[in-house]
């Protein structure tokens, strides 16, 4: 893993709760990314390490520097941190970009329809793949579904009017708001959650929808939403990309977990630590303040994997296919012990 410290040039409010950090790009070692990846910060508030990803806003090829977009979550340690304390000439701790929410499948090429679907501060990736898109020309058609409370919780709505006038062609935005809607005549401006029905329904009528590309990205009652509609549709389960910025977890897989002693071992080193039901190994070995390296927290970036030693955990919530672990390694972030003298390791 590579890490970068990178200096804040300019601080942005975007909206009333969301504000941009601009790094400069290091002058040697550059952050190489990909539209869609994400930046992960590395921050110690009172004494305790927290790690956190941030989708890239920025666009390679396109913004010279690098930008990442925070939207404040109610008592949030980090996000609030950012929004509050962070200032301009700050070096931040981060970790190479991680993520594969790129364009990068060997099925995307410049004859493309990409549909991005968002909500809030759902926008960062897709912002980016939209600017990617657009610039280099790496698709022909984009098309920005955009769901926000009212006009004024528009994150980008400078960048995205830039963008609509210079490729009025290829760029097509649909925007939902659940309040404050002002009546108007554009047809692609509508009241009430994203109706990926209604969309669908109008791109159908120009272009084949199983030849369309998909990336999705809010909160998860969207994406369950606007996937059920694609695959109603006739989209390819291949064909629909989504970026998770928390993980999902059904209460009901929680029903056979109790609090259980487990040994952590790290760097040699073995840790007794206690996770409490309702705790991930990850959440539990932080809160013992061991200083674990970990990123996405949803099950897929693979940066807390363990070797399982003894015992069974459960993972609850992992975004990865089982397969694509190997058959004694675990994500610490979603895993949960199920039977008593689980044994861990780390490097
Ligand atoms: C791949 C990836 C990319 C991400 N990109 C972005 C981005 O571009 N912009 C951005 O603002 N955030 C992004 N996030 C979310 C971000 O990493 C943090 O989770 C978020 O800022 C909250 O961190 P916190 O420390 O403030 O909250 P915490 O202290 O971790 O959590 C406080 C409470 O808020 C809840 N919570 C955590 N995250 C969220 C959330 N996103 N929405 C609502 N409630 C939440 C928690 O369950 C907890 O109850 C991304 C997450 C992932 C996994």
């Amino acid at each position: 893993m590579l890490y970068y410290t990178l200096k804040v040039i300019e601080k942005r409010e975007e909206t009333n709760d969301t504000v941009s950090l601009v790094f400069k790009q290091p002058g040697l070692k550059k952050v190489k990314y990909e539209a869609g990846q994400y930046l992960t910060l590395i921050f110690r508030i009172n004494g305790r390490r927290y790690i956190r990803p941030y989708s890239f806003s920025s666009a390679p090829g396109v913004d010279s520097n690098i930008e990442i977009t925070v939207k404040r979550v109610p008592g949030g340690i980090v996000s609030n941190h950012i929004i509050d304390k962070v200032q301009v000439n700050d070096l931040i701790e981060t970790m190479e970009p991680l993520g594969d929410f790129t364009f990068n499948n060997e099925y995307i090429n410049n004859n493309s329809h990409v549909v991005l679907w968002g909500a809030g501060s759902g926008i960062t990736p897709l912002i980016s793949l939209a600017k990617y898109a657009l610039h280099i020309k790496t698709v022909a058609h984009i098309t920005l579904v955009y769901g926000n409370r009212s006009a004024e919780s528009v994150i980008f709505n400078d960048t995205i009017h830039k963008l609509k006038a210079l490729y009025p062609s290829t760029f097509l935005t649909w925007h939902f708001y659940t309040q404050l809607y002002v009546e108007n005549e554009n047809p692609y401006t509508i009241k009430g959650r994203i109706d990926a029905r209604e969309v669908l329904a109008v791109i159908g009528k120009e272009k084949k929808l199983n030849q369309t590309f998909h990336y999705i990205c809010g909160p998860i009652g969207l994406k369950e939403s606007v996937k059920k509609a694609l695959l109603e549709a006739g989209v390819d389960e291949s064909k629909i990309f989504s970026e998770d910025f928390q993980i999902e977890r059904n209460p009901a897989d929680f029903n056979d977990i109790v609090t259980r002693n487990i040994v952590l071992e790290k760097s040699g080193q073995s840790h007794e630590i206690e996770v409490v039901k309702g705790k991930s190994i990850l959440e539990a070995g932080l809160d013992a303040s061991l200083e674990l390296t970990y990123s996405c927290q949803t099950g897929t970036c693979k940066v807390c994997k363990a070797r399982i030693k003894k015992g069974k955990v459960k993972m609850i919530g992992m975004k990865l296919k089982e397969e694509e672990l190997q058959t004694y390694e675990c994500l610490m972030c979603c895993s949960f012990p199920i039977t008593e003298g689980v044994e861990l390791a780390i490097d």
